[in-house]
């Protein structure tokens, strides 16, 4: 992968002003520290009486009067004497000494030793001219020493400055803009081959159809423009995280075997209005240079954001938007260059964006069905060894809501349990705790529970087993476990789908209700009381029965209306009420009416099997896990139940190993 923009890290700003201000400040010492010896070594300031005392002593050989100052200079006699009567006993005079020194010897005697204020004085010219002293009237050259501090304390250090300043501007400039402002530095990756094909985008045989046409229009434009058919410019594929929509885009640049230009839609906003604007630019030109080629936006609501100004608007992405639209309207089709934008939030892009000319072509790519999903599994195992124990079609029933990368990453975390076992090849045991790692977590093996605690979790998940087994309509149970992990569980059942469900009936999910309240009902059975453990059973269960009345018309006090919708489709199903408050309250009651029932349906089923629901929970307390077979087990020998023939054998043989996704969300604890 050719990262070419990342040489303004932020870090290599930071540095840049660093290094900036550090000069600075040398540059200001430096000045100063010169400034200082030079006055600190020029003549010194004496007061006037002290003057005229030295006059009249005879000490001084030469005076000159400026404007406002009067300079004298000692004879050297008098100098000598001046020297040895001021001890050195400060590094300053030892500096003053031999800066005068120094200046004396190379001007002679002429350098003034000391300074006064002038003061209007008749009688002075008599006083000199009887000491004896030379007087001149001239002014000590002050406008030449008046450029020279002028020079060092203004123009040299601005000059210093402004040189590495440009210094530095030249050397960002190279690697994109000044303190990394206004290219599109920001993480843009360009690969010259992305070496994905089709092939390795397993399911989405829809989207791959749609993209299948561009690909063919990026390898010979000609053949289109040649008719006037107009080529698409831009195509957003839509969908929740994880589907594979990188990878289709990756895929169809190596299809079409041309670069492939990707970043994130959050790079081009920064803090600064323009900025995202002047990125954009920057990003059409550089991949103008190269077309052919794919651009890829991901993220594209980051800044595909509907321009709503009511309230307030945000200046940075609008202008950023505007700039992408400018530009999408501006570029020609027939240099073979597509924008291909990803997003989880279609509904709140802004139309503009979508309207045709721009990303004219939405493309689906929703969660894997049951074959989508066997077909990503075994893309990501091809490079896996496995043995023949490997079932990758019960993986793929058992996973039902898993999208491809978390396919991708089951399959990687059963390689690794297989390295940490010491095997050489993957079995069908070390992908199904994979499955169960990705859903609930890791086991939680230091967490030490209290007997009695172990004892409450043990009747709750039982609670859910039994009324699972004494309900029709349900899945059948596959593992109970009191195994906490580290995704919060303390323990939990898992059930065996036993084919791909599209729709659910409205019994199907009363009876979802009725087993998530079971763990519930068999705390307060067996124990009197209540714990805290059934939160999450609370949650979904209200869920379920809320969904049932709002949105699929399963209450008869409100029939078919809709009551609420959902937003956010691809990322959390969100649903908005559409009703007024009044009607909200009726629907509260309704969901509580129907969450009272099931409740009292659980207690009844587990109290009428109150043997069954002890003993299973005694065994369960002493091996910790148990099967869905010794479950079953259990619970037919307490109700004298026959063995299933060999048919029903050989069905719960072939369900074996299959977990849901469902009953981790459902059976909480
Ligand atoms: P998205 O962009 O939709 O969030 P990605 O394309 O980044 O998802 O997918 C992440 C990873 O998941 C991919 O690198 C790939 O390993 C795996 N993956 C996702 N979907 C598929 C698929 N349909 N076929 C094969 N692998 C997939």
């Amino acid at each position: 992968m050719d990262n070419q923009n990342n040489k303004n890290h932020p870090n290599n700003n930071r540095q840049g002003w660093g290094i900036i201000l550090v000069t600075t400040l040398l540059v200001t010492f430096m000045v100063m520290g010169f400034y200082s010896l030079m006055r600190g070594s020029g003549p010194e300031e004496i007061s006037y009486d002290k003057f005229l005392d030295m006059v009249d002593d005879k000490k001084v050989a030469e005076v000159s009067l400026s404007s406002n100052r009067i300079y004298i200079t000692l004879t050297d006699e008098a100098r000598t004497k001046e020297a040895q009567e001021s001890a050195p006993d400060s590094m300053d005079s030892v500096i003053n000494q031999i800066w005068g020194q120094a200046a004396a010897g190379e001007n002679g005697d002429s350098s003034p030793d000391y300074y006064t204020a002038y003061v209007s004085d008749d009688t002075l010219v008599e006083r000199l001219y009887k000491s004896g002293a030379e007087f001149k009237g001239e002014v000590p050259d002050t406008m030449s020493q008046m450029f020279f501090e002028l020079f060092v304390t203004l123009v040299l250090p601005i000059a210093l400055m402004a040189l590495v300043l440009s210094w530095f501007i030249r050397k960002m400039s190279k690697g994109g803009g000044m303190m990394g402002v206004g290219k599109s530095n920001a993480k843009m990756y360009m690969e010259k081959e992305t070496g994905v094909t089709f092939q390795d985008v397993a399911g989405e045989d829809e989207a791959k159809e749609s993209l299948q046409e561009v690909v063919d229009f990026l390898h010979n434009p000609g053949k289109y423009s040649g008719i006037g058919a107009k080529l698409p410019k831009g195509a957003l594929l839509v969908g929740p995280p994880g589907t594979g929509k990188t990878l289709l885009a990756k895929a169809v640049a190596g299809e079409a075997k041309v670069p492939f230009f990707s970043l994130s839609g959050s790079a081009f906003v920064e803090m600064y209005v323009g900025v995202g604007a002047s990125r954009v630019r920057d990003l059409f030109k550089q991949a103008y240079q190269q077309a052919p080629c794919i651009v890829f936006i991901d993220e594209i609501d980051a800044i595909g954001k509907t321009r709503d100004t009511a309230l307030g608007g945000n200046d940075e992405r609008e202008q950023t938007l505007n700039q992408l639209l400018a530009e999408m309207d501006g570029f020609d089709t027939n240099k073979g260059l597509l924008i291909l934008a990803a997003t989880n939030r279609p509904e709140i892009l802004d139309p503009a964006l979508l309207r045709p000319g721009r990303f004219d072509r939405r493309i689906i790519v929703d969660k894997p069905d049951l074959k989508g999903r066997i077909d990503i599994l075994k893309v990501h195992a091809k490079d896996v060894r496995m043995d023949e124990s490997v079932d990758l079609e019960a993986i793929a029933l058992a996973t039902s809501g898993a999208v491809g990368s978390d396919l991708a990453n089951m399959i990687n975390e059963a390689a690794i349990n297989a390295v940490k076992h010491g095997r050489q090849v993957v079995s069908q045991k070390d992908l199904f705790e994979a499955v169960e790692v990705v859903l609930v977590g890791k086991e939680k093996k230091d967490r030490i529970m209290s007997k009695e605690e172990r004892r409450i979790v043990s009747y709750h998940e039982v609670g859910h087993a039994l009324v699972t087994a004494l309900q029709k309509n349900t899945e059948p149970v596959q593992k109970i476990t009191i195994v906490p992990r580290t995704m919060g569980a303390l323990g939990y059942v898992m059930q065996t789908p036993e084919e791909e469900k599209f729709l659910n009936t409205k019994k199907e999910l009363e009876a979802m209700i009725v087993v998530a309240l079971g763990g519930r009902a068999a705390e307060e059975l067996v124990f009197d009381t209540v714990t805290t453990g059934a939160a999450n059973d609370i949650e979904q269960a209200t869920k379920t029965a809320r969904t049932m009345i709002t949105q699929y018309g399963m209450s008869e006090k409100f029939g078919l209306m809709g009551l609420e919708s959902i937003q956010n489709k691809y990322l959390d199903g969100r649903a908005v009420l559409n009703c007024g408050d009044a009607t909200a309250a009726e629907i509260d009651e309704e969901v509580m009416k129907m969450l009272k029932t099931a409740y009292a349906e659980a207690k009844k089923l587990l109290a009428e099997n109150r043997e069954a629901l002890d003993k299973i929970a005694a065994f369960l307390i002493e091996k910790e896990t148990i099967t869905g077979k010794e479950f079953m087990k259990i619970f037919r020998e307490v109700k004298g139940l026959p063995e299933p023939d060999e048919e029903g054998e050989e069905k719960t043989k072939e369900r074996e190993g299959r977990i849901t996704m469902k009953p981790v969300e459902e059976a909480g604890i």
